[in-house]
This record gives structure tokens, sequence and C-alpha cells, in this order.
């Protein structure tokens, strides 16, 4: 199955998680650029600056995680995964014990260690052996240091839409009333609109809401569009629980897959029959993507 899977939301929030939980406190004693290309507004040498900052706080904004640099620089590391990018931190003792944890919401991982080869790009060698290491085989990923942590002025982040688990579903579904009459999935994927949904949680959420994605948004209701709003969150909230969607590329921080692909409802799943209803799942591009819905249940 070719599906080019693209960090969403609750895989972008399971990086940030596990970042906070191994990498806050730790002070960089070394930066090693492996690839100049994924660095964007900033040099090889900007980022070596970053030995001796120590990581005070880790934010993100949709698909973007902001590192942020305690001391008089604060200055913030801006991570996007692209495609197939990888954050992951090795500890110093190498000590990853092979087995599984179980998580709150019942999906078993399984633990690292992460993958370390010629597509690691970027590694933040800690004072005290621990390793930051970022992995992008199809190098989509891009990575941006700024002075400060107000980094809404930048180009790339002032267009984000305010992150989608932020919300209320009223405050979505009033977003959502404001995009005017495109269709209902170029609207859930507009960044400017809503930040963090792509194209695996817009299927979901559609379906889950039994609202067409190739539908006008402008054609429904109030009711309806708190319901499409509803299943965002809650298929986001879903996506969290499971500590993401793993295809392929998609790791958490520890280098283990997300469990998130097996609950899946129509994504990547065209062709095959409808869960709810039995129906044959249908298979366009919609918003220039390839999408998934039922032709019964989703109206
Ligand atoms: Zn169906």
């Amino acid at each position: 199955m070719a599906v080019g899977q693209v960090p969403e939301l609750p895989e972008v929030e399971t990086v940030r998680r596990g970042l906070s939980e191994r990498g806050i406190g730790q002070v960089f004693a070394e930066a090693i650029v492996g690839h100049p290309g994924i660095l964007e507004d900033c040099s090889v040498q900007d980022v070596a600056g970053l030995a001796g900052e120590r990581l005070e706080r880790c934010d993100r904004h949709g698909k973007y995680l902001l590192l942020r640099m305690a001391g008089l620089s604060r200055r913030t590391l801006v991570v996007h995964l692209g495609m197939s990018g990888q954050l992951t931190f090795r500890r110093a003792d190498e000590q990853v014990v092979p087995g599984t944890v179980r998580m709150p919401s019942g999906y078993v991982k399984s633990l690292g260690p992460p993958v370390v080869d010629a597509h690691v790009h970027l590694i933040l060698r800690c004072v005290g052996g621990g390793e930051f290491l970022f992995r992008d085989p199809r190098r989509f990923g891009r990575i941006l240091l700024l002075e400060g942590w107000d980094t809404a002025c930048h180009a790339r982040l002032e267009r984000l839409g305010p992150d989608a688990i932020s919300l209320t579903a009223r405050q979505l579904a009033g977003l959502l009333a404001q995009a005017g009459r495109r269709d209902v999935k170029t609207v859930l994927l507009d960044q400017s609109v809503v930040a963090g949904i792509g194209n695996i949680y817009a299927d979901e959420a559609c379906f889950l809401a039994r609202i067409r994605p190739d539908r006008s948004m402008g054609s429904l209701d109030s009711k309806a569009r708190l319901s499409l709003a509803r299943a965002a969150l809650a298929v986001l909230d879903q996506g969290i629980r499971m500590a993401g969607t793993t295809f392929r590329d998609f790791v958490d921080v520890d280098g283990a897959h997300g469990g998130n692909a097996e609950k899946l409802q129509v994504y990547a799943r065209g062709g095959l029959p409808c869960l709810r209803c039995g129906e044959v799942l249908s298979k366009a591009v919609v918003a220039t993507r390839g999408t998934v819905w039922c032709e019964r249940c989703q109206r």
C-alpha cells in the first residue's frame, strides 16, 4: 500500500509529549548538521550556536514543534516533520530494554531504540551524552531557528489558524462557518482556518460526522457543523491517545510506532467494505488529496 502519510496533529503531539518528558532541562553540548538542506532561514553555524543552550519547554502549533531555549537568547528551534521526519531521543546509556509498554488507552507499544543511519540530518548531543536525532529519509522536513519565543511573526507560522485541540467544538464550528463555500475537506485541511488536521483525520472526521468530504461547507447547517467539529476533535483525541498513526515512517520520541492505524475507519480503505454499513467505500481526489468515504453513510 503506497501511502504518503504526513504527520498530523496527533503524531506531532505524541512527539511533543515525549520530548517534554525526555528533553526538558537537557543542555546541548554540540549540534551537528548532516544535511544543510533541511535548514530554513538559518545556517549550519546558527544551529551550531545551540551549544550551551538549555531546553526549557516544548510546545506545538498545528504540525510544528517549538523547542524553546532558556537563558538570555530564548531562541526557538522550530521543527516540521514533513512527510517522513522522525525526532527521537537516544539515551546516553543506550540501555533501551526491548519490550513493550501499555499506554493508558490500552495500546501496547514496542520500545525503540531509535534508528541511527545516513538519514539522520541533525544531531543535538546533550551534556551527559543523550542525543536528539532528526531523521528524515524523504527530506521534506524543515528546521528553523528563530530569535525569541514569539514565533507567530515568522512567515511560516503567522498564517496558521488556532491549533485544533486548543478549541472547543463550538469554537471550531464557528471557524468552519466563516470558511465560505469551499468543500468540507478543503476547509478542514486549510491550516489558516484551523491548524493540525491533515488527510487522515479529515477523512475520519467526515466519516464520524456522516458528512461527505466533497460537500460545500456552506451547505451545512449549524447542527451539522457542530457535529463535524465534535467529530474532528474526537478523532484527533483518539489519535493522541493511541500515540499517533503509523503507516510507515512515523515514530515517537522513543522510536516506537503509533497504534492508531488499526482504529481508522476510512483512511486508506477505498474499495473495502464500510465498517458501519458494508457498502464498498468510494475513493476519489477531493481537495487534491486521495479521499475515502461511504456513499451510503455520508450525506
Ligand atoms: Zn457506510
